[in-house]
């Protein structure tokens, strides 16, 4: 049975039978975040499909191209070419439709071999548990923030948010609107303060408000890597400081629109701190969906959410087998 059909039994099963309500919205979710992408890559390699009624040397070149052309990134793509012109030898494979679901196991398989890649985020033993966010500006840092803090609020935990974005414009009265709409904790001072004693003094109130999940934000400043990579030092030195094994998550904030830059920012970042995750945002906005499969191979840091949209419910979980069955659908004309 090939990947795709578990895929098909699972997700079609859930939309007829009574699953678990929150397990058909999330899958609801992908799906409409995924719109976009599913209606070019999709429709791509479906027209693909039709035009062919052989699998010949122009195939596999249009097919290569589809792929390169959704972000799915040149090594894996290479990767994938190789292994599926392998299969079509192999298999003795001729008819394009029946190439289809080899397509869906292959890219799978790309992504899951090697080292398995966890989504869950780290907790900690005693709490608070402090995750800190990085990425440039305008990738959705402080918007993620707040979804996240909704769903840890859903979760009835004590939220604090820190503005340790002390840098830009805005950027603290931005994350305290947030707080007061949400009704979470808040911790910040003005612009232009040092952020690492921001930091200090809302972690000092987490401690004394028994808080359980602290959110800090962060300004990106790429463009100078030796002064960010300086400003992260010392702020990883004081979390640590004051609280033992923190932060328990470093996740970098990309924008999927961003394509390639997303990546080159990824690998920066990667570079000059500690990541332990990836957020990847603004899926819903790009057609090049494949993205994720790209970050897989050249960052090898796991994407631990996406974002399919404004919402905090739009905040997903990564799921692999929700992504593949969103993106591919159409293409498998379920
Ligand atoms: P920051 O500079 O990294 O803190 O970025 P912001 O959090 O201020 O977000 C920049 C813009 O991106 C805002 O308008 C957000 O609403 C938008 N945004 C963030 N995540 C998503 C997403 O997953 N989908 C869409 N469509 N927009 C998003
Ligand atoms: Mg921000």
């Amino acid at each position: 049975m090939s990947f795709f059909s578990k895929l098909k039994d699972k997700f079609i099963k859930k939309e007829d039978e009574k699953v678990e309500l929150e397990e058909k919205e999330s899958l609801q979710v992908y799906d409409k975040g995924l719109t976009k992408s599913r209606n070019t890559f999709s429709s791509r390699l479906l027209d693909l499909t039709k035009r062919y009624n052989k699998v010949n040397e122009e195939y596999f070149e249009e097919l290569e191209e589809i792929l390169i052309m959704a972000d799915i990134g040149v090594n894996t793509v290479m990767n994938f070419m190789d292994r599926l012109r392998k299969r079509v030898k192999e298999d003795k494979i001729t008819d394009p439709t029946l190439l289809k679901e080899v397509i869906v196991d292959e890219l799978f398989i790309i992504y899951v071999s090697g080292e398995v890649l966890s989504t869950n985020l780290e907790r900690a033993e005693k709490k608070p548990t402090v995750y800190l966010f990085v990425g440039v500006n305008g990738v959705g840092k402080t918007t993620t923030i707040a979804k996240l803090a909704q769903k840890e609020k859903e979760a009835n935990r004590k939220v604090l948010l820190i503005a340790g974005d002390t840098f830009r414009a805005g950027a603290t009265s931005q994350l305290k609107e947030w707080s007061e709409r949400l009704e979470v904790n808040f911790y910040g001072k003005k612009e232009g303060v040092d952020p690492a004693s921001v930091i200090y003094e809302g972690l000092e109130y987490a401690l004394n408000n028994d808080i359980d999940t602290v959110l800090i934000d962060t300004a990106g400043r790429l463009q100078n890597k030796t002064n960010l990579m300086k400003e992260l030092e010392k702020i990883n030195k004081v979390i640590s400081k004051l609280i033992e094994n923190a932060p328990h998550e470093t996740l970098l904030v990309i924008d999927a629109t961003t394509g390639q830059n997303g990546i080159s920012q990824a690998k920066s970042f990667k570079e000059i701190t500690n990541l332990t995750g990836i957020i990847l945002t603004k899926l819903d906005g790009t057609a090049k969906g494949g993205i994720v499969l790209a970050i897989k191979e050249e960052v090898n840091l796991p994407v631990k959410f996406i974002g399919l949209g404004e919402t905090a419910r739009d905040l997903q979980e990564f799921d692999i087998e929700k992504y593949i069955y969103s993106l591919f659908k159409d293409f498998m004309e379920v």
